[in-house]
């Protein structure tokens, strides 16, 4: 297979089309049989649910070429489930899980030439969604749904190694107690633009969003869980009913515990604990873990004793042996690695 020709090495993140991407269309209660299509527009009506009331989904995953030259897919299955259960809360039909995995491999194996080459630190990204595509005005679900898969090369997340940020606390909300802040859906990232434009315009890197209703406990930030470690190196995650469940921070916790045998502790932190923690890092599929250096409370800085220059031991630990998971170099747990080809 010939690969296009791209500079992997500078891709950044961001959309550039490939030759196919993985369409089926929902009509009259059921599914189409599907399509690989060419066409990266889509048409809908100008009053399709999705534009008028965000009724739309997401996931987000990666493919990518392993040491021994094999494509794989780092757990899909999780990524199925999760849209499903995302779509339930917001009225869609959900796309069957088994289709789902047909798909990603369909639109992977199409789309061979962009997945970046083994060593290059690219991967092709993978993002899943579905969306409303037919007429509302009263406000209702729409009868109509389209499931597509696009996918786009994107480049290593740290250019030159992961640079701790510098993080704040938030004072708009991310989240509402029984809202939506537990499912992917564009529209919690829709109401995070003006907070997060604003922590750039301040110098700040990311928000740290506090719960809504007590405003003392940490939730995520606006599209990545938290992870910290204390000063004995125990991993601590909050657990909360109103953040995404990032499969990035559940592999890891899993990893913490089975393959570094640490003692890990997901339950609800108090922002006041955070000064106390050695390290603290974001965990996405994206970056796998950001690290975070230091944490600003209305003027007040907390800086994690991991420092400004590097990632902390602990979070280190825990991304090289996930991604030397993901990369075929270390053994993956059963059933995290799909391989496509
Ligand atoms: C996608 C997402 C994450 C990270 O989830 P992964 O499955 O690890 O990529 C975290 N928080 C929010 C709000 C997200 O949308």
């Amino acid at each position: 297979m010939e690969k296009k020709n791209i500079d992997w090495g500078s891709l950044g993140f961001a959309y550039m089309p490939t030759d196919k991407r993985y369409v089926s269309n929902y009509k009259d209660g059921k599914w189409d049989d599907g399509a690989l299509i060419d066409d990266p527009v889509v048409h809908i009506n100008e009053s399709a649910g999705v534009l008028q009331y965000a009724q739309t989904v997401f996931e987000g995953l990666k493919a990518y070429t392993t040491e021994d030259g094999h494509i794989v897919a780092f757990r899909p299955d999780m990524n199925a489930e999760r849209l499903e259960a995302s779509a339930l809360r917001l009225q869609i039909p959900p796309f069957p899980k088994d289709r789902f995995m047909e798909a990603v491999k369909e639109v992977v194996a199409a789309n061979e030439a962009y997945v970046p080459p083994y060593g290059s630190g690219a991967s092709l990204y993978l993002r899943p969604f579905i969306f409303g595509s037919d007429p509302v005005l009263g406000v209702a679900p729409a009868k109509e749904y389209q499931f597509r898969i696009l996918c786009t090369p994107v480049g290593p997340y740290f250019k030159g190694g992961a640079k701790p940020i510098t993080i704040r606390v938030c004072d708009f909300d991310r989240a509402a107690p029984h809202g939506t802040g537990h499912i992917k859906a564009g529209l919690n990232y829709a109401m995070s633009l003006y907070a997060i434009t604003d922590a750039h315009n301040q110098g700040y890197d990311e928000n740290m969003y506090l719960d809504s209703a007590t405003r003392t406990k940490v939730e995520e930030t606006g599209g990545a869980n938290f992870l910290f470690v204390t000063k004995d190196n125990k991993v601590v995650t909050p657990k909360s009913d109103t953040i995404l469940p990032s499969i990035t921070r559940r592999s890891l916790v899993y990893v913490a515990k089975e393959y570094l045998g640490l003692e890990v502790e997901e339950r609800e932190v108090l922002f006041e604990e955070v000064k106390d923690f050695a390290e603290c890092g974001l965990c996405g599929t994206a970056a796998v873990i950001s690290p975070v250096g230091k944490i600003v409370d209305h003027g007040k800085e907390i800086c994690m004793p991991s420092g400004m220059s590097e990632m902390g031991p602990v979070l280190k630990k825990l991304y090289e042996t996930l991604t030397g998971i993901q990369q075929g170099k270390i053994k993956a747990p059963e059933g995290w690695i799909q391989v496509i080809k």
